[in-house]
């Protein structure tokens, strides 16, 4: 029964309902290119039911036709130790969806093969995608991929992502797979395992009443035509012959739920039977046996189907002649940091000419507003637009420029293949202090913004590697902090900003850096695993894709400023002026009030006055909030420098921001602890924060004094 077409007076009309199409793959072979270039802007984000990992869909149309496509998870083979594999492998089995694509990195086959071997097992409709056909020919690599389609019986495409080359034939090979399906070719392991799987399928077809289903429907191909096929669940019995082998907890539990009692004990003393007499033929444990006669098959195949020619490129040559500097045992890491120096020097030279335009605009609009509905008779809207709303959001919203630049430059290292040395020569440092490899990748994020640092935590398969990373994770310097490094930074270290700023940034390094170490001894007690990575040729990076990037990442940045601060900026405001005739933003007000009452806590920190109090008690709503708020409260005042030079000296505009980078993190970045660890956890991780920020703040403010008198 072909699902997708109607047989209509002999001609065949294509039934108008969109079908559902998967794109898999493992991390970094360009998915999301590919996503982007299929589907436009057809594109929207949420979450997988249930759980906080970005889900993403789009739409396009081909001849006419409506695919829907879901973007899943980037792992690297279907067995479910992390979470990200278990929602790739139940999307699969239990939506089951029309087709799947599976993205391969050409130019790392033996790796990427793997991944599509186990869905080819699952029997899956499948289309393989070719991408980075550029970089495997750069290797001097040929692939012949209709002599590969015919051989794997699935579609292959030959793709260059990034440059949306091959991108209408994709989109063909996907409509018309998902409106034809057809079943892989299936393929044997050697006998010796081969006669092993096939005997617990039979086990399994006599044992269970699961369900036939004609899956195959392909029309030129007759070994499959016509024949049925039989799943549990969804999936294929030969595929849950050979999870069983491999241990697959799921498994076992499915299995055991579908086994009626009394075939149960002879099921599994026959499972055992077969369990020994394989760890007898090979001298190994079944699941061992099962990835290596699949990395066997693998390679065979890679060697047969994949050219090597023996000319390396003159890309591959240089990438090799670089990475001996920038991957250099010595060399490597200083570099980096020079690198990241830089970065934010530029940060500050390229941002700081826009600054004072945006602020001009801000003040004049302030200004305006004030005058207009002071003319009016309602002095109130006049002060909560100019000084709280304008104030505010305004005092925020000047740092863009710098935030844009910062997050262009990291684009650009990234795509130029810098970034990844980076992480590899901070690895081994990672490794010293006893974090995981992969623990840099949330780390690295969290520069970004703490939350999504915290949910790639995940990729960590070790449940205590990933509780210690995400404690950590939150001392990275998120962009919301850099506002107020920003601001105190150009009042009070005019001359060396950037410097400044890059000190402020490895305090948080170093103190995630001693936090994992002390954590490492005492709670997360245990040997780190290792972590071998790819470092993929350098190039040079594509405009679109830096700009787009930076642009998305900006655009968060301003939709935060007009939600989430715009509704704490109000409240602000609102504190600020009342109980009903005190003076706006004076120690009288409400908010004054609570300010007084904190200030003592901080006076030994070296800023004891009200205002700062409740900008770091708001700021835990998001950290921007710090500088909102005191934009708001001395909206009055005139200039918020102005203000700002009164109340603090250098010495303390220094304490304060290592205060306000280190404590208590946003609500959302909490929330979402909460999520991945419990609120044991986040109790923790808001308490060592807070005392380390305090502790850290007071030693820079005594010690400082003492030194500068
Ligand atoms: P994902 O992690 O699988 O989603 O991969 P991305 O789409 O984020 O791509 C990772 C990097 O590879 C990006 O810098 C892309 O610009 C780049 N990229 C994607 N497709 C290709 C390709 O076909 N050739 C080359 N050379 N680079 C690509
Ligand atoms: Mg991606």
């Amino acid at each position: 029964m072909n699902s997708g077409s109607l047989a209509v007076h002999g001609k065949k009309l294509e039934k108008r309902q969109a079908k559902t199409v998967a794109l898999i793959g493992n991390p970094n072979v360009g998915k999301t290119s590919v996503f982007n270039a299929l589907t436009g802007s057809h594109q929207k984000v949420g979450n997988w039911p249930g759980v906080t990992v970005e889900k993403k869909e789009g739409r396009f149309a081909y001849a006419g036709q409506n695919i829907n496509l879901v973007d899943l998870p980037g792992l690297y083979s279907l067995s479910p130790f992390s979470l990200d594999e278990q929602i790739a492998r139940r999307f699969i089995s239990r939506e089951n969806p029309d087709a799947v694509v599976v993205i391969v990195d050409a130019s790392n086959l033996e790796r990427n093969m793997y991944l599509v071997f186990e869905l080819i097992e699952m029997g899956v409709n499948l289309v393989m995608d070719l991408n980075f056909m550029d970089e495997a020919k750069e290797r001097g690599l040929q692939v012949n991929s209709r002599e590969l389609s015919q051989v794997l019986g699935i579609p292959v495409v030959e793709t260059v992502a990034y440059r949306q080359e091959g991108i209408d034939t994709l989109k063909e090979a996907i409509s018309q797979a998902a409106y034809n399906p057809r079943i892989p070719k299936k393929f044997s392991f050697p006998d010796r395992l081969e006669n092993h799987v096939v005997h617990i399928e039979t086990l399994i077809r006599e044992a269970i009443p699961g369900n036939r289903k004609e899956t195959s429907l392909c029309p030129e191909c007759s070994a499959c035509s016509g024949s049925t096929e039989f799943s549990i669940n969804g999936f294929p019995v030969r595929w849950l012959a050979t999870k069983l082998l491999e241990n697959d907890p799921d498994i076992h539990d499915l299995i055991r739920t579908h086994l009626p009692d009394e075939k149960r004990d002879h099921f599994n003393k026959e499972l055992a039977n077969i369990f020994s007499a394989i760890r007898h033929d090979y001298q190994e444990e079944p699941e061992v046996v099962v990835a290596e006669e699949r990395y066997a098959v693998i390679h065979g195949f890679v060697k047969e189907f994949f050219h090597q020619k023996a000319t390396i490129s003159r890309r591959m040559k240089l990438t090799d002649r670089l990475d001996r500097v920038s991957c250099h045992r010595y060399l490597g890491l200083p570099l980096f940091l020079v690198f990241m120096w830089l970065t934010f020097q530029a940060t500050f030279l390229l941002g700081g000419f826009f600054v004072g335009y945006i602020e001009g605009a801000f003040e004049w609009l302030s200004e305006g507003a004030i005058t207009l509905f002071g003319r009016l008779g309602w002095e109130w809207l006049g002060s909560l637009v100019g000084e709280g709303v304008l104030g505010g959001i305004g005092s925020i919203l000047v740092f863009l420029p710098n935030i844009f630049i910062l997050f262009l430059i990291i684009s650009v290292l990234e795509d130029s293949g810098y970034l990844s040395r980076g992480a590899f020569v901070m690895d081994r440092l990672m490794h010293a202090i006893g974090l995981h490899g992969k623990s840099f990748i949330p780390m690295l994020l969290g520069f970004g913004c703490s939350v999504p640092g915290v949910l790639a935590c995940r990729t960590l398969e070790s449940d205590r590697d990933r509780k210690l990373t995400l404690l950590v994770v939150p001392l990275m310097s998120c962009t919301a902090r850099l506002p107020i490094f920003i601001l105190f930074t150009s009042l009070f270290f005019a001359r060396n900003q950037g410097t400044v700023l890059f000190s402020l940034y490895l305090i948080g390094i170093v103190s995630a850096i001693f936090v994992a170490w002390i954590l490492r001894k005492t709670l997360f007690k245990g040997d780190v695993s290792p972590l071998i990575m790819e470092l993929p040729i350098y190039r040079i990076p594509s405009v679109k894709n830096v700009l787009g990037e930076s642009w998305r990442k900006s655009a968060l940045f301003l939709r935060k400023a007009g939600t989430i601060i715009f509704l704490v900026v109000i409240a602000v405001w609102l504190l600020a002026s009342l109980p009903a005739g005190v003076e706006y933003a004076s120690s009288e007000s409400l908010m004054g009030r609570m300010g007084e009452f904190f200030a003592p806590l901080f006076r030994p920190l070296g800023f004891g006055f009200w205002q700062a109090s409740v900008s770091l008690i708001f700021g835990t709503v998001a950290k921007e909030v710090v500088v909102g708020t005191l934009g708001a409260l001395f909206g009055g005042e005139g200039y918020l420098g102005n203000a700002l030079l009164r109340y603090f000296t250098p010495l303390s505009a220094f304490s304060f921001m290592v205060f306000s980078l280190l404590y208590i993190p946003c609500v959302a970045t909490l929330g979402a602890i909460k999520r991945e660890a419990g609120w044991k956890w986040t109790g923790f991780a808001f308490l060592y924060l807070f005392v380390l920020a305090y502790v850290l703040s007071l030693a820079v403010y005594q010690i400082g004094r003492l030194l500068v008198g």
